[in-house]
Parts: structure tokens; C-alpha cells; sequence
């Protein structure tokens, strides 16, 4: 169906209670895993309804945010959703306590009960008030970036106006630019300390109500870290610091040397070539048409998947007034449908979209066609952050229809960026576990230990003079998930290593790295990760060696690309 013609009706959360304590009536009474099972199929139902209509309406909210209809249904089910959200843990004791435990594991996973565990560890009533207030700090954190006002030539602009200058060919522009964006920082500079300290000290105490010694261990359950923990985490930072960092560091040389530069400063790093960083050719409207043939080309499946979003109008990419900024991918359960919602600039951030965000889109399609098993649907983020990473290496064949004559430029700049991410992720992921393990540091502590790991994790790191605000240890200040999605990163680092695993596998025998990705992408989340990624023939990104040896082999690629 298309996205247009999808109807909306407003979930009516009273109804919904009551079919879910039928629901659950008919559970209690069954007598069997399969009348268990049926009754958790109408549970389907219910809950793929109301995600159907919660999604919708955010997207049509997002895609016109003057329609006051659609505003005012987001907002209601903002309201709504979190006490719908506790009556449905209550059925999910039912399961966790079923009689029939065993076989019901067959059929949804094993993953799904260890979920429904660590969700139930995270919640509770008595915290919902510490909650509230998280979200809060959250909004008010959001709020102050996007309010940004920065003086620009004769014009006002925010943040994400400065980017285009930030990333300029110029380096007097850039300069100019990164000085302008400091200036703002250090206007915004204690209300961002005092966001942060709030932030620490309230998720601690959520901890505490939650009987956790600290937020490290809460965040974890609640990032659904249901195959691998802290242990696993620590020694994967461990290998990128020994084997990772000095690639990462080669790397960076050879960005200064090809911009032609004596000092790599910190206002260079986002640019990977003197004439500027490559952007796609062409209209908006024929970049999609050119995703489109790639699709078409690369795979049955990818060429099924894509012609279904283009036919069903489920691509909103363009920019337009009214629009909301940023973007994303989300799922339509009665539809199985998913929908990328965007905003074509002109960079080669367009085609990430094409690339990346229909790497997430194209496994929830071909998972919602072929595995009517919600709990398969419910990936963890280091596996739905492979899934699309991959398919941004999978696509490389392709670049030259984007970038032309620059395509060669694009697929250096995007094997630098992805090896350069890895250290970064690490050290996000090393920080928030300073300041959570010690919630009693001060925002000037916290300061302090982030540069100790920027000499760590980027040695040749150099913030210049335009830069005093990052060169204060200040930088992730700048970094949404460090406020607003706590633990939410090292999921990043982890699909990043997966994603050039299968970059290096596609130089021997690209055809069996991508029969691999298409049974990953099936196995969804029907095990856990490590199962899955062993089940695909991939290494285990934890093991010892892994990082050294991917790291060895990355390396004699990039140096014959270049
Ligand atoms: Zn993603």
C-alpha cells in the first residue's frame, strides 16, 4: 500500500487495555505451548496495531510539522504509551513464568526471554518520577543545541547551517567557522556542565531505586546487552588501543600530507581532499533513481526491496519547508513496511542515506516478509548498526554513478572515516564508563579524564586556537548519545569493525561475503549476536587477534588504494 494512502485511526488506549487483559486471561488458561502461542499471536496484533499508528503519525508529524492534526497525535501517544508500556511487562511475566517455558524458547528465541529479564531489572514504578526527569534533561539538552544562533557573514545561522562551512575546501573559511562554533560552546558552556551533572547524578540514583551498585550496570540492561558485558567491552577497547590506534594514526598522517598541510588541526579532520570532500552529482530526484538501478543490479532481493519503496512512496528525502531536520528509518508492522525519512543536502550524506539508512531498511523488509516472529524483529543496536554499515561498503561498485569522476576520492575518504571512527567510538564508550563507575567527579574531572583518553585514543590530536572550547576536554559535550542515550556507542565501533570485515572478505569473494550478509540479515535477532555472527561465518570482533588481524589486512588495502 502506499505510505499516502495508509489509514490513520487514533489508537483508543482503552480498548487496547482490555484486549490485552483478555489476552492475557487466555493465556493463564492455556493448556498447552501452542494455545500459549496463539494467545501471544493476538498479542501480535494488538501491539503491531499500535506501533502501526504510533509510527504514522510520527512520520506524518515529521514530514510536516505545521499539520496540527499529527502534532497533536504524537503528542498523545507520548502521553499514553508508558503506562500502556508497564501493563504489557506485566504479560511479559506471563511468559517469563510459563509453564511451558521451554518450548515457547523454541519458537521466539532465547534472546527474547533474556530481554524481557533485563527489562524487567530496569523498570520499576518507583523510578518512573527519575524518569520523567531524565527525559527532561534530555529535552533540555536537545533544545539548547537547536537554538543555536551563531553570527555567520551578515547571517544568522545554527549548527547544522555552520556544517557546510565547518567541512569548507578553505581553510580561512573552516577556520572562521570552527571560531564562530567555539564562541557559541563557550556561551553555552556551564549550562552544558550543569545538564551533564544532573543527568549523572539522576541516573545513578535510578540505579540505586533499581538495586544496581551503579549506572554502568543499569545502562547495560537497559541497551539490551544480553550475550556480552563489560569484560567483553574492555578487552575489545584494549585491542583497538594496541593494534587500532597506530593505523587509525597512519591514517591521519596521510590526510595531512594530501591536504598539503604542516599542522593537521582538529578544523581539518572533516575535510579528506584539498579541492573539498566529494558530493554527489545530480538532482536529488536522480540520486534516487541511480539507487534505485544499484539496487536493481546488485541483488534480487535488494532490487525487490527497493522497487517496493519507491512504488509504495516510502522514501521522504527531500528538503522541504516545514520539514523536521535530521533522519531515520522506521517500520510499519502492518504494513511491513519500512520508511526512510531525510533530508537531501547536497553532501555525500545523501547518498549514506541511500546506502545506510536502506541497509537498516532492507533487512527490516526482508525480515517482516519472511519471519512472522516479532521477537526476531527486536535487534540489538550492534547488529542493526552492521546491517547497514555493511551495505555501505556493498554498494561501492556503484559510487561512480554518484560521484563520477570523484568516486575514487569518495571510497578513500569513506574506508579513512570508518577506520577513524573505531578509536572514537572506544573512547565515547571508555568515558562514559569513567564517569558512571564515579558519579562524585566533578564536571572539571570529567573534563580532565576525557583528555587523558583524547591522548590515548587520537595521539595526534591538535585543537589549534579556533578550538579553545574542544581543547578543554570539552568536545563530547557536542555528542548527543553521551547525553541522551547513555552506552549507545560502542555498538557503533562494534558493527564498524563487522562492516570492514566484510569489506575485506568482498576483495576474494564478494559473492560469498554477500550470501553472509543476507543470512545475518535473516537471522535478525532469532540468537544471540555472537551465535549469529559465528552462523555467518564472520570473526568474533571480541576474540584476541581479531582487531590485530583485521587491522593487518585493512591496511595493505588502504595503502594500494592510495
Ligand atoms: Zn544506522
Amino acid at each position: 500500500m502506499k505510505f499516502q494512502e495508509m489509514p490513520y485511526s487514533r489508537v483508543d488506549f482503552e480498548k487496547a487495555a482490555a484486549e490485552l487483559d483478555a489476552i492475557m486471561e487466555e493465556f493463564r488458561n492455556a493448556s498447552s505451548a501452542e494455545e500459549e502461542f496463539a494467545a501471544h499471536r493476538r498479542y501480535y496484533a494488538l501491539s503491531d496495531h499500535i506501533r502501526t499508528m504510533t509510527v504514522l503519525s510520527l512520520i506524518r508529524h515529521s514530514i510536516d510539522t505545521e499539520d496540527a492534526f499529527y502534532s497533536e497525535e504524537k503528542d498523545y501517544y507520548d502521553r499514553m504509551l508508558p503506562d500502556f508500556a508497564n501493563r504489557e511487562v506485566q504479560y511479559h511475566h506471563l511468559l517469563l513464568n510459563s509453564r511451558f517455558r521451554g518450548e515457547l524458547e523454541k519458537k521466539i528465541g532465547k534472546p527474547a526471554f533474556v530481554n524481557m529479564e533485563l527489562d524487567a531489572k530496569s523498570v520499576s514504578e518507583a523510578d518512573v518520577p527519575l524518569m520523567q526527569e531524565e527525559n527532561a534533561l534530555g529535552t533540555r539538552y536537545e533544545k539548547l543545541l537547536a537554538s543555536a544562533q551563531i553570527p555567520w557573514e551578515g547571517d544568522v545561522l545554527n549548527l547544522s547551517m555552520m556544517t557546510p562551512h565547518l567541512t569548507s575546501p578553505d581553510r580561512s573559511v573552516r577556520t572562521r567557522a570552527a571560531e564562530a562554533v567555539n564562541s557559541y560552546y563557550l556561551s553555552i558552556a556551564d549550562e552544558l556542565d550543569e545538564i551533564y551533572d544532573l543527568l549523572v547524578k539522576n541516573r545513578t540514583e535510578q540505579a540505586k531505586v533499581l538495586g544496581f551498585n551503579t549506572y554502568t550496570e543499569l545502562g547495560y540492561c537497559r541497551m539490551m546487552r544480553n550475550s556480552y558485558g563489560r569484560a567483553e567491552v574492555e578487552n575489545f577497547r584494549r585491542q583497538v588501543k594496541e593494534f587500532w590506534v597506530p593505523f587509525a594514526e597512519e591514517v591521519w598522517e596521510n590526510r595531512r600530507k594530501r591536504l598539503g598541510l604542516d599542522r593537521l588541526l582538529h578544523l581539518d579532520e572533516g575535510v579528506s581532499h584539498r579541492d573539498g570532500s566529494p558530493r554527489p552529482l545530480g538532482t536529488p530526484e536522480e540520486i534516487l533513481e541511480e539507487g534505485r538501478r544499484m539496487y536493481d543490479e546488485l541483488s534480487p532481493e535488494t532490487s525487490e526491496f527497493f522497487g517496493f519503496m519507491m512504488d509504495n512512496g516510502l522514501l521522504d528525502v527531500f528538503s522541504r519547508k516545514h520539514k523536521q531536520v535530521g533522519g531515520y528509518m522506521e517500520y510499519l508492522p502492518e504494513f511491513r513496511a519500512p520508511f526512510i525519512f531525510a533530508n537531501f543536502n547536497g553532501t555525500s550524506g545523501d547518498v549514506d542515506v541511500i546506502t545506510h539508512e536502506c541497509g537498516h531498511a532492507f533487512q527490516g523488509y526482508l525480515i517482516g516478509k519472511e519471519d512472522d516472529v516479532r521477537e526476531h524483529w527486536d535487534i540489538t543496536m550492534e547488529t542493526a548498526e552492521t546491517h547497514s554499515m555493511s551495505m555501505e561498503f556493498f554498494t561501492n561498485p556503484w559510487m561512480e554513478r554518484f560521484f563520477g569522476d570523484r568516486a575514487g576520492d569518495f571510497l578513500t575518504s569513506q574506508l579513512e572515516d570508518a577506520v577513524t571512527f573505531i578509536p572514537y567510538g572506544c573512547m565515547v564508550d571508555e568515558f562514559q564508563h569513567i564517569v558512571y563507575d564515579n558519579p562524585q567527579l566533578t564536571p572539571q574531572q570529567r573534563k580532565d579524564a576525557w583528555k587523558k583518553l583524547e591522548q590515548i585514543y587520537k595521539p595526534h590530536l591538535d585543537y589549534g586556537e579556533a578550538s579553545s572550547f574542544y581543547a578543554g576536554g570539552c568536545y563530547w559535550q557536542r555528542q548527543h548519545h553521551i547525553y541522551t542515550s547513555p552506552f549507545y556507542y560502542i555498538d557503533y565501533a562494534i558493527a564498524q569493525t563487522n562492516a570492514l570485515q566484510y569489506r575485506l572478505w568482498m576483495e576474494t569473494d564478494r559473492k560469498g561475503a554477500w550470501e553472509s550478509y543476507l543470512k545475518l540479515c535473516r537471522l535478525s535477532a532469532s540468537d544471540f549476536f555472537g551465535n549469529m555472527i559465528r552462523a555467518a561465518g564472520l570473526p568474533d570482533p571480541f576474540a584476541d587477534g581479531q582487531i590485530q588481524r583485521l587491522a593487518d589486512g585493512l591496511r595493505e588495502l588502504y595503502r594500494n588504494m592510495i
